[in-house]
């Protein structure tokens, strides 16, 4: 989609600090991390949400998923604990619509958020 965001970061038409990059998946530091380890999993292809994606290519949201572990690995958060989050629409805080999982880790998160 010409006017997404997400969609100029994997044309390279927008820059961003790229972390892994898979035929399908790209993941990459979030501009504005809330904690040590910060990072968005997307899609190539645009999809707006989770949901939408999981109605449209359920083995391109496990492979978001398996490439959000890998990242939460590769950034050594995997055995503290991490977590991994969807905003789903604008009530729960998504702001860009093409669907990216939060690979949030390196500090301790509290539950419920806000
Ligand atoms: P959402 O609120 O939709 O769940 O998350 C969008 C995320 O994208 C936010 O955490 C925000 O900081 C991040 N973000 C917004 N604009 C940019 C950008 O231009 N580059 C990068 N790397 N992250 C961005």
């Amino acid at each position: 989609m010409s006017d997404c965001l997400f969609c100029k970061i994997v044309s390279g038409e927008v820059p961003a600090t790229i972390v892994r990059e898979g035929e399908r998946v790209v993941a990459f530091r979030d501009i504005n991390p809330q904690a040590p380890t910060h990072v968005l999993v997307i899609p190539r292809d645009h999809h707006p949400t989770v949901a939408e994606l999981a109605a449209a290519d359920p083995a391109l949201l496990a492979e978001v998923v398996g490439e959000a572990h890998q990242v939460a690995r590769d950034e050594g958060v995997d055995g503290t604990g991490y977590r991994l989050v969807f905003n789903t629409g604008s009530q729960a805080g998504q702001t860009v619509f093409h669907v990216h999982a939060h690979v949030l880790g390196g500090r301790g998160l509290n539950w419920p958020p806000g």
